[in-house]
């Protein structure tokens, strides 16, 4: 019997039903992989690549309104919209992603507040949801429950990560180097999905030792040229994987989002990892990126 089973494992991974994702994206209008195409053409073209190659595919923004102040209030509105017109929500992720762990509570929660209005006026309609910058929930128990109740108190819903990655080092080495270095450019690009397989293939292992089940789980990805350009092979590698994208909602409804959650500490990371720390579980951390990688993003900062 036993070398049936690798058959049975493809079979199950290959037939669409059991796998579920929601692909978020953060740092809208543009994430930090280019200090130069930071210009309106620039950003409007990144998005319009990234939203095409999704195609429908449910998703949803987080945005710092106060991320490129050089494309103005108009500006920033004209990229939202693209961001609708393709079928995504919107979320608010602070106006110039303070770091908790640096920045005092009240500068902190006066920075969300002032992250809103842009994103309420694309929306038509308050946010929903807010993503923390960092992924960081606050340094120790009374500054993470301070914040909750703010959330709260102002009707926001946390969004969660549990895919995490650092796409955004990939981005920074890949967005430079198009212009520097093609072959670099390129040799990032081919690393690019085989790094992410390495993430999802981990996080779905951990995910059903973590909470007894493959989850559905949440995507976190920046708004750069690399995800733009890559967009077509990263679905492909999640569809062959046995993947259907849903949106954020419906991702969690899945019982492991009403997991205890009380990690509190300096750290930002996948929720994966706080269910775990809260089981008082051992940790186990994702797969790197291939240190070639790290070391020219360190170069290139
Ligand atoms: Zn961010």
């Amino acid at each position: 019997m036993r070398r049936f089973l690798p058959a049975l494992l493809l079979v199950a991974a290959a037939g669409g039903q059991t796998r579920q994702v929601a692909i978020t994206f953060d740092d809208l209008p543009r994430g930090g992989d280019s200090a130069k195409a930071r210009d309106l053409e620039s950003i409007r073209a990144m998005t319009e690549k990234l939203l095409r190659a999704l195609g429908g595919v449910p998703t949803i923004g987080f945005v710092n309104a106060g991320r490129v102040p050089e494309i103005g209030d108009a500006g920033l509105q004209s990229i939202l919209k693209i961001w609708l017109e393709h079928g995504a929500d919107l979320g608010n992720h602070s106006y110039s992603h303070l770091n908790i762990n640096q920045a005092p509570l009240a500068e902190y929660t006066a920075d969300v507040l002032r992250g809103e209005p842009a994103v309420t006026a694309a929306l038509g309609h308050r946010p929903v949801y807010f993503r923390h910058p960092f992924l960081l929930t606050g340094k120790d128990a009374a500054t993470k429950r301070s914040l909750a109740e703010f959330l709260a108190q102002h009707g926001y819903r946390v969004a969660p990560v549990t895919l995490d990655d650092d796409d955004y080092v990939l981005a920074r080495v890949y967005a430079t180097a198009l212009a520097d270095d093609p072959k670099l450019a390129q040799r990032v690009k081919d690393a690019y999905v085989p790094y992410m397989e390495s993430i999802f293939a981990f996080f779905e292992a951990r995910s059903k030792e973590v909470a007894g089940h493959e989850i559905a789980q949440v995507l976190l990805l920046h708004t750069n040229q690399l995800n733009a350009d890559s967009m077509p092979a990263l679905l492909e590698m999640m569809r062959r994987r046995g993947y259907q994208f849903v949106t954020l909602d419906t991702a969690l409804r899945d019982a492991a989002y009403r997991l205890p959650e009380e990690y509190a500490g300096t750290g930002g990371f996948s929720w994966i990892h706080r269910w775990s720390k809260t089981k008082g579980m051992a940790p186990k951390g994702e797969p790197s990126e291939p240190q070639w990688i790290l070391d020219e993003y360190r170069k290139r900062q």
